[in-house]
């Protein structure tokens, strides 16, 4: 999906760099937020921390970061399960902090033994 078509998305405002929409700073820490709720008067804005994060590097499709946020304004839900359900439908994988059992990944300690025979 490219910035344009992010844009005219019927669901999407607008996208505001830099800083919330609101005027606020993003909180330290975070680096997009999405405004996905119906009581929000900014519903429909994705908040993006740095211009560098909007794209994928060498490419006109949208970052990892901006599809995660976007998922939030489509699915108006938070991690949940109909958020998962969109991004799924959209293409992206789920990461580790956001998949439904948040177990430790035990790739990096596991070790595969060759069985003997
Ligand atoms: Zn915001
Ligand atoms: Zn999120």
């Amino acid at each position: 999906m490219t910035l344009h078509e992010l844009l005219a998305h019927r669901r999407v405002r607008g996208l505001s760099v830099g800083q919330c929409v609101d005027g606020s700073p993003l909180p330290t820490g975070v680096y997009a937020h999405a405004h996905q709720y119906p009581k929000d008067s900014n519903r429909g804005w994705v908040c993006i921390r740095s211009p560098r994060d909007i794209l994928r590097r060498g490419s006109r499709e949208i970052s990892t970061t901006v599809m995660h946020e976007f998922a939030h304004l489509l699915a108006a839900a938070g991690h949940d399960d109909d958020w998962r359900r969109t991004m799924r439908e959209l293409g992206q994988p789920i990461p580790a902090a956001y998949r439904k059992r948040n177990r430790p990944s035990k790739l990096s300690t596991q070790r595969v033994s060759k069985r003997r025979r």
